[in-house]
């Protein structure tokens, strides 16, 4: 009867493992999407990167604008100034000023060309980076698509596995619960093991007293493996079935190699023989030839 009880923890142990299953699985999507998504991705960053310095370009073109009207505004008070001179060396200090400012706005000019000439530059190359990730985009989508599917599906029977266990957990003993989850928190995989044949702890080996063995198997309290802390339960009669059948199949495929292995051995033999006497033919052979 309390077997019952500790079968219901070996369900849940179950139940456990197969949501432990079904996470790694979940977790397994991530690597898997961003592998999918990393060509778009990079080809979206060339195109901010690019994106990013036609827009220096732009800012860099309107500060020469600007500083261009305003060399032009100079020189034309420059010249109206010529006008206004009253002696050589007044003309001659202006004229001076005009040259200055008069290359200054030439290397403006010329800084400009080069500036119109960069961006246009970059225009076009933003231009086909910008193809290039959209193809990219639309070659990842499909598969994208695809994936974020079979991951949702996935959250989905994760959540219902989750539901099913907490529903389970519910007419499970509370103090058998507790123990099994503090167990598990201390991240152990399996906080319960079945008592082997021979008497030994089905996670650690170790043996286990007699006294314990005998408790365990009538089920009357919950026992835990002193060395490994283990909950310990006794093999059910489907368990114990179970294990014979494996067992004896084992046997049998252990049986079966062993004689395959004998076959092998003898044919090889055999033809070891054979090959001697085949030799011999050859050389009978060969005024046939
Ligand atoms: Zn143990």
């Amino acid at each position: 009867m309390t077997e019952q009880t500790r079968a219901g923890l070996k369900e849940l142990q179950r139940l456990d493992e197969e949501i432990r299953a079904a996470r790694d699985f979940l977790a397994g999507f991530d690597p898997l999407l961003a592998e999918v998504e990393d060509p778009a991705l990079r080809l979206e960053a060339e195109v901010e990167r690019t994106r990013s310095r036609l827009q220096e370009m732009r800012l860099e073109e309107r500060r020469l604008e600007s500083s261009t009207r305003e060399k032009r505004t100079r020189i034309e008070k420059l010249q109206e100034r010529l006008n206004l001179v009253r002696n050589v060396r007044e003309e001659s200090a202006v004229n001076t000023e005009l040259d200055m400012v008069r290359s200054a706005l030439e290397a403006d000019e010329r800084e400009t060309l080069s500036v119109l000439d960069q961006i246009r530059k970059f225009e076009l190359r933003l231009e086909e980076e910008t193809s290039e990730w959209e193809q990219a985009r639309a070659e990842v989508e499909p598969k994208q698509k695809e994936l974020l599917e079979k991951r949702e599906a996935a959250r989905t029977g994760l959540a219902s596995m989750e539901s099913e266990r907490s529903a389970f957990a519910a007419s499970i003993d509370p103090n058998e619960l507790r123990v099994y989850d503090a167990i598990h928190s201390g991240g152990r995989r399996k906080a319960l093991a079945v008592l082997t044949e021979d008497g030994a702890c089905g996670s650690c080996f170790s043996m286990i007293p007699l006294q314990l063995q005998q408790e365990i198997r009538t089920g009357t309290s919950l026992i835990r493996c002193e060395a490994c802390g283990v909950i310990l339960a006794a093999q059910s009669e489907e368990e114990r079935e179970a294990e014979a059948k494996a067992d004896a199949e084992a046997a049998a495929k252990a049986e079966a190699d062993a004689a395959a292995e004998a076959d092998a051995a003898a044919e090889a033999e055999a033809e070891a023989t054979g090959d001697e006497t085949g030799d011999d033919t050859t050389d009978g052979e060969t005024p046939e030839a």
